[in-house]
């Protein structure tokens, strides 16, 4: 459902040329937050680290401060942008093969957790405290296998360590006067809905107690991952956060922390990819409208091979038109898989319409290959009453 704010602003960067564009409602990103945070303001609930490889986009990240805990970065790279946008925000730094540099950068720029990936990575870390003079805080990444059926993506593969891996650990860590360790780290899988969800946070709970105790950790901490429920084919059904809330509370121990680092789920409602028609025709039976720009700038339709959701907003022009047809929307690029959408049922779209592609706030532009075919990049707008 696209907003009159939304529409406004299509409407007058069409007027002035400056289309594709991406579009980010701040103060819708705000409210949704906001909403996120009161869903979790029940004792013992989560604390919000935002991942911020959805989008580290810096108005989203200034946005998104004021209603989380923190913020979780998954790089060096993300780890110094996010340090300069936000100087004071609490930090996670997760990520599997971590550099050297990478780990003293994370000491040097404050990071509060470590999420270390594996006992190669903690022996390393542990020297590098060590030698800076320096006591580090960790949480281990665990990787439990188990169903992840209903899942988008299992995280199986090289991230965080298997239960056997994990026992190395022991003996580095009794070793090691250099490194605090505070709790587990699990992110296991995305796309959960808050009943798989709560399932999942109850299994890493279980697991990560039993192997911390044997650890003597006190006031442990648990890291349940982020991978909160999207549904692209439904955009007004958002991951129900009060029953998640509420429910994971109720798991959490006197003296435990519980913490979360949902990505996609917070920022993808805040963006559009906003474009327009240059061409509409027929191929072989099947209708085309081609569109400014491509998934070169946004590529999360082919990442995730679904149809992106989005509005047609009739503008005046003199070219073709199709009416009470299924049309594909495809970009400028010379390769059969820009495709934004197939078969999208049309009332009617013409050339010089702007379509306005909603859902676009997270994975969208920062993980597109921008330089492919060289067209001039978008713009970025952002429609903020607060600012
Ligand atoms: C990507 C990632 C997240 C965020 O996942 P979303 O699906 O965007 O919520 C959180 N934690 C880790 C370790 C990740 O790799």
């Amino acid at each position: 459902m696209i907003t009159n704010a939304i529409s406004e602003e299509a409407t007058r960067l069409a007027a002035s040329g400056s289309l594709p564009a991406y579009v980010y409602d701040l103060d819708a990103l705000r409210s949704h937050a906001s909403a996120i945070q009161a869903a979790l303001a029940v004792p013992g609930a989560p604390e919000v680290f935002y991942a911020a490889k959805a989008n580290p986009d810096a108005p989203i990240l200034r946005a998104l401060a004021p209603y989380v805990a923190g913020i979780e970065v998954a790089s060096g790279g993300e780890l110094e942008h996010v340090r300069s946008v936000l100087p004071d925000a609490r930090l996670a730094f997760g990520g599997p093969g971590k550099t050297d540099q990478e780990l003293v950068r994370a000491m040097e720029l404050r990071v509060e957790r470590i999420h270390v990936e594996s006992p190669y990575e903690l022996k390393r870390l542990s020297e590098l405290a060590h030698t800076s003079g320096r006591t580090v805080d960790v949480m281990l990444r665990v990787n439990l296998a188990g169903d992840r059926a209903g899942a988008a993506l299992a995280m199986s593969g090289p991230f965080g360590m298997d239960p056997d891996l994990m026992e190395l650990c022991r003996p580095i860590l009794a070793a090691s006067s250099s490194i605090r360790l505070r709790g587990i780290h699990a992110h296991l899988a995305s796309g959960l809905d808050a009943k798989d969800m709560v399932k999942q946070s109850s299994e890493i709970l279980r697991w990560g107690r039993a192997w911390l105790d044997k650890m003597g950790v006190a006031h442990p901490e648990f890291n349940l991952g982020g991978g909160m429920a999207v549904d692209y084919g439904n955009p007004s059904s958002v991951f129900d956060w009060p029953t998640y809330g509420r429910s994971v509370a109720e798991l959490a121990g006197p003296d435990e922390t519980l913490r979360i680092e949902p990505g996609r789920a917070m920022s993808v409602y805040a963006g559009w990819y906003v474009t327009q028609v240059l061409d509409v025709k027929r191929a072989y039976g099947e209708w085309f409208a081609v569109l400014r720009g491509g998934t070169m700038q946004f590529r999360t339709p082919v990442t995730k091979q679904h149809n992106q959701p989005c509005v047609v907003l009739p503008h005046a022009g003199d070219g073709p038109e199709v009416t009470d047809e299924p049309v594909t929307l495809v970009g400028q690029l010379c390769t059969p898989k820009d495709v934004f959408a197939r078969q999208v049922p049309m009332e009617r779209i013409g050339v010089g319409d702007v379509v306005a592609f909603s859902m676009a706030g997270a994975y969208a532009w920062n993980i597109s290959h921008h330089d492919f075919l060289m067209h001039p990049k978008p713009g970025f707008h952002y429609l903020d009453t607060k600012a």
